[in-house]
């Protein structure tokens, strides 16, 4: 009861301090990394390139990422995203969209949508994060031009100066500095490729990871979440499957619910999420009763060309607006827990989440449950930027949702599927981030970021987090970081 009125506290305060400079705590979505550090909001370009000549700094943006990658201590903080810099302007010739370091998500789409009738090529399944820092950690979706970041053709970012560099498409350094988690920053405006409204044939299917490749097929874009504590050798899942309208007779589906198994089984689920999130000891045993249901369904919607988000809910408007349903359901636990995620190669998907249900059975007794789903998205196609998750191959995004206090459990997840899995890549504003993944992301591509770091920030005033630091093998832990404070490093 303490707990809960002393985090409404701190909300009501963080919510208070959001546009004023000072000290203030800076956290991440959940809570779990925070610091109470001086902030500024920058008013305009002019006054950011001043203050960030005064001394040492790091950018945040929404403060959205789950890993900390925002946290930095000691250091004046610039909140981009309450600040204004909200540059958005429209070329109709190049069919591309410039946009400032304040805009969020939600103001680009609905600006794209509304005025020039264009929406982004991908995104995740949130629209308050600053575009900005949501290109920075490698935010993506999934289907075709996944990662958010590959739709960048222009940046502009300050020097330790403060004077613009704008990089291109093109230039040696833009793959590099086009995803790069802070090391390069602060990032002012981003010009990006846009794509025309249209709808979609969207078929949600209930059914069983055996049956993943036939459901698959003829869809443009793929996502599915997996019920952990269903059988392990074939566990239920929830697939989502996109095509082009003209190709709506490719997709496989099951026949639709009907009759009183169906009914039934659309009751149970609904009750099911609801206490879903509140009664994890019974999640096992209620993902064993919808096991046992065995069902087999599939529904089918034509998405409205101006639905926001219909990557993520396939129905008109907008999902916070409407009651949960399946496909809602489905995500709701981005809102209710600690989100880990990485990047696998897309064939070995399967076998990874088997092995991660396997894994967090294991350790029931020990008081571990994972969230209702493991939700897996397809990555097809390679991007641009060198540190995007599908740089090399295609990939799928893992991401494991457990209670914050168990967040931990996850690292350990996250370090055995590394392990058994070596091409596995971070996401930088969800996996633990350190060195072990230095291999994977090509230590020469690392090196030669932070060759472009020392360039345009000599006087070493940027400071991005800690773990990224650890991960890049650059400079000594912060003051404010207890393993400097405690005189270990
Ligand atoms: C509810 C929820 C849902 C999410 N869904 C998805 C999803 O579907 N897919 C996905 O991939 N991720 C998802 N995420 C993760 C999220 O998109 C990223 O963590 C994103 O970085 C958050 O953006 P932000 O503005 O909050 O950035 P912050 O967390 O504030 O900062 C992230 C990084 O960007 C840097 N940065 C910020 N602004 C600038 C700037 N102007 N210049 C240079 N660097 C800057 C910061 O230094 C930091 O390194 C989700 C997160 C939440 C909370």
């Amino acid at each position: 009861m303490m707990g809960y009125y002393r985090r409404y506290c701190e909300r009501r305060a963080d919510a208070r301090a959001v546009g004023t400079n000072g000290k203030r705590w800076i956290r991440t979505w959940i809570n779990v990394f925070r610091t109470e550090t001086e902030a500024r909001v920058p008013q305009d370009e002019a006054q950011l390139a001043q203050l960030i000549c005064e001394g040492e700094f790091s950018c945040v943006g929404k403060s959205h990422s789950y890993n900390g990658v925002q946290v930095v201590p000691s250091v004046t903080a610039m909140m981009m995203r309450e600040g204004g810099l909200t540059t958005l302007a429209y070329d109709p010739a190049s069919e591309t969209v410039r946009v400032g370091a304040s805009v969020s998500v939600r103001d680009l789409k609905v600006y794209l949508r509304d005025e020039h009738r264009r929406g982004l090529y991908n995104a995740g399944n949130y629209m308050e994060q600053s575009v900005i820092g949501a290109l920075a950690t490698g935010t993506h979706g999934f289907g075709p031009r996944a990662v958010m970041a590959d739709a960048i053709v222009e940046l502009t970012f300050l020097d330790g100066s403060g004077q613009r560099v704008t990089l291109k498409r093109g230039d040696p350094e833009f793959a590099y500095v086009a995803l790069s988690f802070g090391t390069i920053a602060p990032i002012v405006e981003l010009v990006l490729e846009t794509k025309p409204l249209e709808s979609y044939v969207s078929v949600s299917s209930m059914s069983r990871l055996s049956k993943l490749d036939e459901l698959k097929q003829g869809a443009l874009a793929v996502n599915w979440a997996v019920m952990p504590y269903t059988n392990p050798e074939d566990p239920v899942i929830m697939l989502h499957a996109l095509a082009e309208c003209d190709q709506a007779g490719a997709i496989a589906t099951h026949p639709k619910a009907s009759g009183g198994s169906g009914k039934f089984a659309a009751w149970f689920l609904r009750r099911y999420y609801k206490l879903d999130r509140f009664l994890p000891k019974l999640r096992r045993p209620m993902q064993r009763i919808i096991d046992w249901l065995d069902l087999k369904q599939s529904e089918r919607v034509i998405t409205d060309p101006d639905d926001l988000d219909y990557l993520y809910d396939p129905q008109p408007g907008l999902k916070e607006n409407r009651a949960p349903s399946i496909t809602r359901g489905l995500f709701s636990t981005t809102y209710t827990g600690y989100n880990l995620a990485f990047f696998v190669p897309l064939e070995k998907a399967p076998a990874v989440v088997k092995f991660i249900i396997r894994e967090a059975d294991g350790l029931r007794d020990l008081g571990f449950f994972l969230k209702g789903i493991i939700s897996v998205r397809e990555m097809p196609g390679e991007a641009g930027p060198h540190f995007a998750a599908n740089a090399e191959r295609p990939m799928a995004a893992i991401d494991l949702f457990a209670d914050p206090r168990d967040y931990a459990w996850l690292e350990r997840i996250q370090r055995l599927v590394m392990h058994y899995e070596p091409d596995t890549r971070p996401h930088f504003g969800k996996s633990a981030l350190g060195p072990e993944f230095c291999k994977t992301l090509d230590t020469a591509h690392l090196a030669e970021l932070m060759r472009i770091h020392r360039r345009y920030y000599p006087q070493g005033q940027l400071m991005f987090s800690e773990r990224v630091r650890a991960m890049l093998d650059v400079g000594r832990p912060v003051a404010g970081v207890p393993a400097a404070d405690a005189g270990l490093a």
